[in-house]
Order: structure tokens, then sequence, then C-alpha cells
């Protein structure tokens, strides 16, 4: 970690908070700023001199928790035995219960919120405002999850003839494996694990092995609020650590962030024993999104848009733009104006709170990325200048020949672009669509109709008009997809929680 002071003022730009705009996304939600900065937060301007710095931040955490060794297959069949121990004991506890549990960790995770950051920083290579809306999105999940548990996993009074009462219950279907990506190592690595708990089932998390440190941080916070220590534990590994934990027949779930790939070799190995209950699974993966724009769009917008879904985070994440479709009167303009965007990224050290762009999470990332924006010389429309020495991948444009060209996901800041023909909007649509991929989608247009056409042709769980395609606001924009992007129900959505439980229904006859 570069000893980097917090001094940037632009990082938190409404003091107030409700709704702040961090790196380009909004976030609505915890009263942040003055929340986080409590001895700033009437200064009229947010001047963080006296925070810790990172690397302070980053000492302490080194001296209170260790990196946590990677499981083996005796370490997961081992962590699945306890937690099935507990299970029960957990369970029954009123569910109300199980949500002042989340609630308390929401406000742990305020608390350490700093030395969270820095970890994400430090080990996720995040810029410092992804770092921060990352532990805000963590917050966001453990407290919507609470308020949504007490109204959903509830009892519920269902109608009969007399003489007879139904009542339909939520039960823990047992051990859940909740496994999270990199790219959201405390948000979507809790969102998954909280979800599971406050429906009343144990949990075995397993981190993506680039992110261990960040996960055991947030696990031993969830232990401080009052998860016992069996009910939630944490084996650290690839993926052969993942494989051996949902090829345990004890599983009675899983919840999955991460590639296509992986996705279909989990739902493989769920069905691979004839003697295995059915159990749910839900996944999260990638997507091949579009933002498609016609020549009523307002082009500054755009442009804003475009460079925040393509290239913030250095493009790590499912639902970042991939695939710019450009009608083709506004093309030659449009890319004019977004080469001159892109000019004003700043590429570097994610310590540094004046970096938009960090480095990619690995040598192999960095290696495919670079690959094949080397492949795409030729149709560059645009490249940035980056750092020679670390895993910067420059922000590149790429052209492409036609919509179809793109058939994969390509994750990191390299957006593709291709047009499409006045009078076409459906069929574009349709082309994006069969890719098979199903996760965002944007529309950038004035006329009305537009945003109609694309809710009746799109296939993607996360359309988005006028707007920037990432930062889903948990409880707003309930996020996941369908097709080769995953199985839902969406995530920080008011469907979430019962997919985790059984609903058993009793009949009595009165
Ligand atoms: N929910 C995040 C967003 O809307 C993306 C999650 C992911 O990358 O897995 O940007």
């Amino acid at each position: 970690l570069a000893d980097e002071r917090l001094t940037d003022a632009d990082l938190l730009a409404d003091p107030v908070g409700k709704v702040v705009a961090v790196g380009g996304t909004r976030h609505a939600s915890i009263p942040l700023p003055a929340d986080l900065f409590p001895d700033r937060a009437n200064s009229g301007g947010i001047d963080l001199q006296d925070a810790p710095t990172l690397a302070d931040v980053a000492g302490t955490i080194a001296a209170h928790r260790l990196s946590p060794a990677p499981a083996d297959a005796g370490d997961v069949a081992g962590a699945i035995a306890r937690a099935q121990a507990a299970f029960p004991a957990w369970s029954a506890r009123p569910v109300g219960d199980r949500a002042a549990v989340l609630e308390r960790l929401a406000d742990l995770l305020e608390r350490d919120r700093l030395p969270l950051m820095a970890i994400c920083v430090g080990e996720a290579r995040k810029t410092i405002p992804d770092a921060l809306a990352e532990v805000r999105e963590a917050v966001d999940f453990c407290r919507y999850y609470a308020v949504r548990a007490r109204a959903d996993l509830a009892d519920v009074e269902l109608p009969g003839p007399t003489g007879e009462r139904n009542v339909l219950r939520h039960g823990g279907r047992g051990v859940w494996a909740t496994i999270a990506p990199w790219n959201f190592p405390l948000a979507i690595f809790l969102g998954q694990t909280v979800a599971a708990l406050v429906a009343g089932n144990s949990v075995v998390a397993k981190p993506a092995p680039q992110t261990p440190r960040i996960a055991e941080a947030a696990v031993a916070l969830a232990h401080e609020a009052g998860v016992p220590a069996d009910v939630l534990q944490l084996v650290p590994g690839g993926p052969d650590v993942g494989a051996a934990l949902t090829a345990d027949p004890r599983v009675a779930g899983v919840a999955f962030t991460g590639s296509t790939a992986t996705a279909k070799r989990i739902a493989a190995s769920l069905l691979a024993d004839d003697d295995r209950p059915i159990v749910p699974l839900i996944a999260e993966t990638g997507g091949i999104n579009a933002m498609i724009v016609d020549s009523t769009a307002l082009p500054e917008q755009v442009v804003a848009d475009v460079v925040t879904s393509a290239f913030r985070s250095a493009g790590q994440r499912c639902s970042a733009l991939r695939l710019l479709l450009l009608q083709e009167e506004i093309a030659d303009r449009t890319l004019e104006m977004l080469a001159g965007a892109m000019d004003t990224l700043v590429v570097g050290d994610p310590a540094d709170p004046r970096t938009d762009v960090g480095p990619v999470i690995d040598q192999t990332a960095y290696d495919r990325l670079m690959e094949h924006r080397e492949q795409s010389r030729a149709q560059w429309i645009k490249t940035v200048a980056a750092p020679a020495d670390g895993l910067f991948v420059p922000p590149t444009a790429i052209r492409l020949g036609s919509v179809d060209a793109l058939t994969r996901e390509w994750f990191g800041p390299l957006l593709h672009v291709a047009t499409w023909a006045a009078g076409t909007l459906p069929q574009t649509i349709e082309r994006v669509n069969a890719k098979g991929f199903g996760l965002t989608m944007g529309l950038h247009s004035r006329i009305a109709r537009n945003a109609d056409v694309l809710e009746a042709h799109a296939r993607a769980g996360n359309l988005y008009v006028n707007r920037s395609m990432i930062g889903a606001i948990v409880g707003s924009q309930p996020f996941g997809g369908e097709g080769l992007s995953g199985t839902g129900p969406k995530a920080g959505g008011p469907h979430y929680l019962p997919r985790f439980a059984a609903e058993r229904v009793t009949s009595t006859d009165t």
C-alpha cells in the first residue's frame, strides 16, 4: 500500500449524504460521508488530513489478523460437519434475532470502514471510491436483508375452509455454500452469506483465492456481531476447495458469483450423484453487456456514462459495458467526444485518491487482456496512457465490423464499439440477446417509445435507460441476469431471501 493520505475532497462530493456521486456511480444508502469521517462532518468540505493513512490501517490489520491459509478437502469436510451440527440451534432462533445480528454486523462494518477499505485497496487493488462503495454495499446488504427477513420469512396465515388453519413457514435448509468473486470481495461475499444466515442456514463460505483477507475480516466481524463460530466458517482456497464444497452431499444450497463456466461446473456437480437431494443454486455470472445509443441521445451524457460503465473499476464488474452500439449517423461525433473524455482518465496506483482506473486483479487477467488488446491494434479507436510497471491495462476502445463480432466477455477496461442502422432497434437488441448472456443492457435515447422497445425485446436482468450501467443499488436495483449470465433470484431484491429458505405449510384441522 502506498502511504497516501486520504486528502481528495472529490472523493466524497456531498457532505450531507443521501445520494452521493462516488466514482461516477450513484449510491443511496447509509448516511455517509458525514458518518464516515465524523470530526470533519461540518467542515464545509471534506479534508481528510487527520484520517489514518492506508498504510497505518493496513499495519493495524496485519498486526491483528493473519492471512488465512488455504483449506484442503479435509478442512472442507470438517467445516461442513461442524456447520451441520450448529444448524439446528441457529435455525431455531426467531428470525428477528437473526435479523438483529445482521444489523449489528452492519454497525461493525461501519465502525471498521477504514480498515476494510484499506484491505480492499491493498488486496483487491480497488480504487478508494470503489473501496468506499464496496463497504457501503456490504452494509446495505446487511440492513436490507435484515428488514426483508422480518417481513418475508415470517409465518403467513393462508386462507382455508372453516375448521382448517393453514400456515406457511420458512425454515433454514441446512448448510449453504457461498462462493464469492474477487471483484466484490466484501459486498458480494457478505451479501450471499448473510442472506443464507438470516434465512436460518449455517454457511461454509469460500472467498476468491485472490481475496481471502477481506473475507477473513468480514467473517471475524460476523462472529463479533453474534453469528456462532460454527454457523459461519471460512474455507479459503481455489477451485479445488470450491469443488470439494459443492460436491459434498451435505451442502443444501449454493450461492455463487463468478464465471459462467464455473457456474455450470457447480450445477453439474450438484446433479452428479443420484442419491443427492435436489438443492438450489443461485448463480450470478458474466455478460456481454451492450449500450445502444440512438441519434436523439444527449452526446455529453452518453460519453460520461460510457466512460463510467466501461472503465470504472478497470472494467472489472459483471455489469460493465462491453459493447457500445452507436447509430451510424452519430458514431463519428460520439467517438471523437469519447476519445477526448478517455484522455482525462487517470490510470495508476489505486491508493492514490486521484486514480480513476487501477490495475487488473492478477497477471493471468493482465496477460489475457493485453494479448487481446494487442491483437486488436489495427482497430483501436482510442487508448490512453498507463504506467508501464504493474498490471495496468490501458483503457482502450476497439472498433468492430458488426454487432455480432464480439462473442466473449473481456473482463477489463476494453470497450468494443460497433454501429447499427436507423430503424433496426428491435433487431439490434435481438442480436445482442443472441449472444446468450443477459445481465445488463443500456439505452440512450430521448424517444420514450424506444425504452418500451428495449423492455419488450431485451432479455437481460438489469436495463439502464439514459444512465450508466454499473453500481446497482441494494433494494432499488435488484441485480442478476438470465441465460449465460446466471439464475436468480436477484441479489438485493425482494425475492432473494425466500430462495434460501425451506417453505413448509402446516394444515391443521381445528
Ligand atoms: N452489482 C454490481 C454492479 O451493479 C456488479 C456485480 C458484479 O460485478 O458481480 O455494478
